[in-house]
């Protein structure tokens, strides 16, 4: 166990960081105490008790990957990107393209990438931001297998679909939200538009650009409305759900209520994978949304993908940039609990 854990620190590199405190003690019952937990909080809620369709956002999530990998610069995306302005227009929301350019992290090309920005209720003032990238890691660079880490096929159905999935699905309840707040969809680009693996440190590129970018353009540029509250979904299919609390959004103070409002929604619905425990520090989009654009924003992650105890080598994450991140590991009824406790917490936050 102790081996297994000092080898994910060494892995993770950069962008997440596994450090729990600084008791090495604790560090090293970690993977234990999760895959417990895993087996013990579930709740017995069935598609039919959700009022949120799960089915069909599980649908949605299966024809993005359809499209195959959808790095940032691709004809994948570009094929997302039109798909999703015809999906969000036929229900009645509008939708802007943030375009904006970077360099291509291996030749120094210029690349045009784009946030996709979808907004309900345009007259309210005071808004929800909710955010989620819609680009996929360019190679499976932490498959098992090296050849496929350097020519596989990453379609990333949890790590870039899910979110824009639950988005696709919550757009035909948009229209009757009856909320306070203003609802903003935006999928952000460039979340991780990074060529090598992480676990090897020898990544080329740049994260989060995206949120940077609309971070930046909010606050040089401000809109006529300001955001109250952010939340980024991210890797929020897993079929084996938990959703731990991400430690950034309860150190900072102005996030924690939120936090707290969204974790009390879901213990009211029932959906118990909302665990009422701080599990990862994870760096991720939205540090840029509350560093840069001072919008107060929480991250919702399930990063055990999947807790699985029989894998003794990735007993938490075996299939995270991997080929094995397909629509069979994830599931309607994650889904659909997710979409639900968001649903419903913005339909009654004051
Ligand atoms: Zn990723």
């Amino acid at each position: 166990m102790i081996h297994i854990t000092a080898k994910q620190i060494h892995d993770i590199g950069n962008r997440f960081q596994w450090i729990y405190s600084g008791l090495a003690v604790l560090l090293c019952m970690l993977p234990a105490l999760s895959i417990q937990a895993a087996e013990r909080i579930r709740s017995d809620l069935t598609l039919d008790e959700i009022p949120f369709n799960g089915q069909r956002a599980y649908e949605y999530l299966k024809q993005i990957c359809d499209i195959g990998p959808r790095p940032s610069g691709s004809q994948g995306m570009v094929q997302q990107q039109e798909m999703l302005k015809k999906h969000f227009t036929a229900l009645g929301g509008s939708v802007v393209e943030q375009r904006f350019q970077t360099q291509h992290p291996l030749t120094g090309a210029p690349c045009g990438l784009a946030n996709l920005i979808v907004t309900w209720h345009p007259d309210k003032k005071e808004r929800i931001l909710l955010a989620t990238h819609y680009d996929t890691r360019p190679l499976p660079d932490e498959d098992p297998n090296p050849d496929r880490r350097q020519h596989g096929r990453f379609i990333g159905a949890n790590d870039g679909a899910s979110g824009v999935a639950i988005f696709m699905e919550m757009a035909h309840s948009m229209p009757k939200h009856s909320g306070r707040y203003g609802i903003d969809f935006v999928m952000l680009d460039g979340e991780e538009f990074i060529f090598g693996s992480s676990s090897r440190s020898q990544e080329r590129g740049r994260y989060f650009l995206g949120s940077e970018w609309f971070a930046k353009e909010y606050v040089k540029n401000p809109p006529s409305h300001t955001y109250r509250w952010g939340v980024l979904l991210d890797m929020i299919g897993d079929s084996d759900l938990q959703i731990y609390k991400e430690r950034n959004s309860i150190r900072w103070k102005e996030t924690r209520p939120l936090v707290e409002e969204i974790w009390a929604t879901a213990a009211k619905l029932g959906v118990k994978e909302f665990i009422h425990e701080a599990g990862y520090n994870v760096l991720d989009d939205h540090i840029r949304l509350r560093n840069v654009g001072k919008i107060p924003t929480c991250n919702i992650i399930d990063f055990d993908f999947p807790v699985s105890p029989n894998n003794r080598n990735w007993p938490n994450n075996h299939y995270w940039h991997t080929e094995a991140d397909t629509p069979a590991r994830c599931s309607a009824l994650s889904l659909a609990k997710v979409g639900w406790v968001i649903q419903e917490w913005m339909k009654n936050t004051k």
